[in-house]
């Protein structure tokens, strides 16, 4: 067994790491509070090849693996979740078309994806659909060589400025297996009948765009359903494994900032006489954050390795996005803890990590629909 980082994958590492640190504190805050992203960080990250390093050469991608994406997108968090989340969503959804996808699909949109040309989206979750996928009903109905789709979307990430939405549609209202009545649609975004609507007052990741869609009568071609019609929810598994990943190595990186600053606050500010880095509490609880962050990496890198290398593990991906989520928001507690009245304040990094971190433990698949998953495995 071996847990090191090739020579190629530390270079990602550290060139991902100096991006970030020179370009996300400064405007980290104002995104914050003004819920808004300057798109030309995305871009200088699409140009320095940070984005969708995953999608294969002939798409113009880096040809890397989950891992190298998961380590990027670890070193992006660590410095700041909301313009991480802000870069590196921007490609949410290319993994069903890298999975599913005609090849004239590809061709078309992933290599505007790496060149920082276009954006791309997935809208699953419904007023009345989250946890349960199956529930959604925005139809898609064929009518002559259109889709026409009809029905609202909420929580889409990037929702107000994809190009491309990858929609989960119900196409197949009636069949008896509940399973077998949705599929994919990618959706170009510029189309008549899709309307965006942004939401604002998140609690983190503010930077990150998020919106409600509205879809009425928006008529796309017949060739733009993406994989196989009735099979969406099968499909949706299997992006869940790769991004559930992507979650969990947001989450690793949100511990480590925590880690971090903790540690830079507890060593600086004296109470009664020392340092509050030498009380055995703060030493504990720094143990303690260290341990399970480095319990999440290691997940992580065994799951993205794992299926790097073409084996699935569902229950796996499900325990490292569960262990890290709640491993994050465990740690951002702790360190606004340790940071007493100065981590209530905006201007400290932890009052943001504390509010970024809730996030991990709902979307993507919430900590309870993880954990369904690992049981089932247990128990089945
Ligand atoms: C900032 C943000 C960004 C998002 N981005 C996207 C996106 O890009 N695309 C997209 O499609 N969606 C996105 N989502 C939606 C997100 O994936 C859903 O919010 C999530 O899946 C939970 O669904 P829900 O909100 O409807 O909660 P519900 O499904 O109503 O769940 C509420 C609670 O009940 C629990 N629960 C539900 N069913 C069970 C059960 N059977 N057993 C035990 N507990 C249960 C859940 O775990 C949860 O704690 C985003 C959400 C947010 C807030």
């Amino acid at each position: 067994m071996d847990f090191r980082l090739s020579g190629e994958q530390k270079d990602i590492v550290a060139a991902a790491k100096e991006f970030a640190t020179g370009e996300f504190p400064d405007r980290a805050q104002e995104f914050d509070r003004n819920e808004s992203f300057d798109q030309d960080i995305w871009r200088k990250a699409c140009e320095l090849g940070f984005v969708g390093v995953f999608i294969p050469e002939e798409y113009d991608g880096a040809g890397y693996g989950f891992l190298e994406h998961c380590l990027i997108t670890e070193e992006f968090w660590a410095v700041d979740p909301g313009i991480g989340q802000a870069v590196l969503s921007c490609t949410f959804g290319s993994e069903i078309l890298m999975l599913f996808g005609t090849e004239a699909q590809k061709q078309t949109v992933l290599p505007k994806l790496v060149a920082g040309e276009a954006l791309m989206a997935t809208a699953i979750t419904e007023p009345n659909a989250g946890s349960d996928p199956t529930g959604a009903v925005t139809t898609a109905v064929k009518d002559g060589d259109s889709w026409v789709i009809n029905g609202s979307k909420i929580f889409a990430t990037n929702g107000n400025l994809a190009d491309y939405m990858m929609m989960f549609c119900l196409t197949d209202p009636d069949n008896p297996k509940k399973h077998r009545r949705h599929s994919f649609i990618l959706v170009p975004t510029h189309l008549e009948g899709y309307e965006s609507t942004k939401l604002y007052g998140k609690m983190g990741i503010r930077a990150s765009d998020t919106a409600e869609l509205s879809l009425k009568d928006l008529r796309v071609p017949v060739e733009n359903l993406v994989g196989k019609e009735g099979e969406g929810f099968n499909e949706l598994m299997a992006f869940f494994n790769r991004t559930r990943l992507h979650i969990c190595a947001q989450g690793v990186g949100l511990a480590r900032a925590a880690l971090e600053e903790s540690i830079r606050h507890t060593k600086g500010r004296e109470q009664f006489g020392a340092p509050l880095a030498s009380f055995q509490n703060t030493q504990f609880k720094l143990a303690e954050m260290a341990t399970r962050t480095r319990a999440s990496r290691n997940l992580y890198y065994e799951a993205a390795w794992e299926l790097d290398h073409g084996n699935i593990d569902h229950a796996l991906i499900a325990m490292a996005k569960w262990y890290s989520a709640e491993n994050a928001v465990r740690c951002a507690d702790a360190a606004v803890q340790m940071h007493g009245g100065y981590g209530y304040i905006d201007e400290y990094k932890v009052q943001r990590l504390y509010r970024d971190a809730k996030i991990l433990e709902i979307y993507e698949g919430s900590k309870e629909m993880e954990k369904t998953i690992i049981a089932g495995t247990l128990v089945r």
